[in-house]
């Protein structure tokens, strides 16, 4: 089954394909716990061991809705909490009863804490789980087998947790990687549509209403021309370093491109994203980059609009930059609001 869907924006979503990949896991983990498990209800049935049946039905049963909401209603049954609580229950009664045969249990149910809960929860669980294996053992298997099953316990949850912790960072490390401009530090385009749509939908909403500033260096070309590549690589991370200081910790500042930034301001009017924008010019160029390189930059200003898509919105934000790169750069252009849609009247109202 494939729970990617749709494909290509996951592919596109670093954020979104980390979400995929727990959604996998989980659907996988509980699929094939299912398969496993579900046949030993008959079997501890048979042996009168009804308590026992009792927890695998309700193991069972919780995997069965688990694999359920995540396909059709795209959320985890109780947080996927009760898979590794009921299976380590299970594991150990099953030891308590069946001796060796239900041990062997214990191991997989360990390895499945790491993947089914974050880090630190699965590691607390777990030690509290084989304190109680090895009490367990301690009491109804032969004594020469305690360290043994301490040990090789101890050592599977060891390799579960290195592998776990290994891949979150690893995750955490592609997420940084696919979303962030290397040069700058400066969120990268990957990010845009999400950002934008969030606070469309905060517009929409809650009539909360953010505003956006485009700013793209002026002459840029020539700075490169004059001072080399090199130079102008630490102009941008300069720049982006003086942006960031005077932005707010809720703002963003993207990278856009080569030496076009945008910065997403949450709960900003235009008036106020204007007054930020005229700001930011003047430091810019109040004070020479790398100490003797002068620079202006051109803005534009776009508070979002009822009912727009992030495209049209930052569509009108361009326009403006673009003006005021017509109009001789180094200045504000605030972005024209949408003019609202008029119903037209009908033909022959129109004709008297
Ligand atoms: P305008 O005022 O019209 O914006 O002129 P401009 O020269 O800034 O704009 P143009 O789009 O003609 O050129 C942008 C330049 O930015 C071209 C390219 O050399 C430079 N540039 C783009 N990305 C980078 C980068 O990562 N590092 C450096 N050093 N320069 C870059
Ligand atoms: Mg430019
Ligand atoms: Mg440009």
């Amino acid at each position: 089954m494939n729970l990617f869907s749709p494909g290509d924006q996951i592919a596109r979503n670093p954020t979104l394909a980390v979400l995929g990949f727990r959604r996998q896991l989980m659907y996988h983990l509980h699929f094939w716990a299912f398969v496993a498990i579900a046949p030993l209800i008959l079997v501890q049935w048979q042996q009168e061991h009804y308590l026992l049946s009792a927890l695998l039905i309700l193991f069972c049963l919780n995997a069965l809705l688990v694999i359920a909401f995540l396909k059709f209603r795209n959320s985890y049954f109780l947080n996927g909490r009760l898979f590794p609580f009921l299976a380590v229950v299970a594991a150990g009664y099953s030891t308590v009863l069946n001796g060796h045969s239900g041990l062997y249990w214990a191991y997989p149910a360990a390895t499945a804490l790491f993947f089914l809960l974050p880090l630190r929860e699965a590691i607390a669980s777990n030690i509290v789980f084989i304190s109680v294996m090895a009490v367990i053992s301690f009491l109804y298997l032969p004594e020469t087998e305690f360290w043994r099953i301490v040990v090789s316990l101890g050592l599977t949850c060891v390799f579960a947790m290195v592998f776990a912790w290994l891949v979150g960072k690893l995750q955490q490390e592609l997420i940084w990687l696919a979303t962030t401009d290397p040069l700058t530090g400066c969120l990268n385009r990957s990010q845009l549509a999400d950002v934008l749509n969030t606070q469309i939908q905060m517009r929409e909403r809650y009539e909360r209403v953010s505003s956006l500033i485009l700013l793209d260096l002026d002459f840029f070309k020539a700075i490169n021309d004059e001072w080399g590549h090199q130079a102008g690589d630490q102009v941008l991370r300069e720049m982006a370093t003086r942006l960031r200081k005077r932005l707010r910790e809720m703002d963003q500042l993207f990278r856009i491109g080569g030496e076009e930034f945008m910065i997403v301001l949450p709960e900003t009017r235009q008036r106020d994203a204007d007054t930020l924008a005229h700001q930011l010019l003047a430091s810019i160029s109040a004070r020479p980059f790398l100490n003797n390189i002068k620079l202006t930059a051109s803005a534009s200003v776009a508070e979002v609009s009822h009912g727009e898509t992030w495209s049209v919105w930052l569509n009108r934000a361009d326009q403006a930059l673009y003006q005021a790169k017509a109009h001789g750069r180094n200045q504000v252009v605030n972005a024209h609001r949408p003019v609202p849609s008029v119903t037209e009247p009908p033909p022959d109202a129109a004709a008297t």
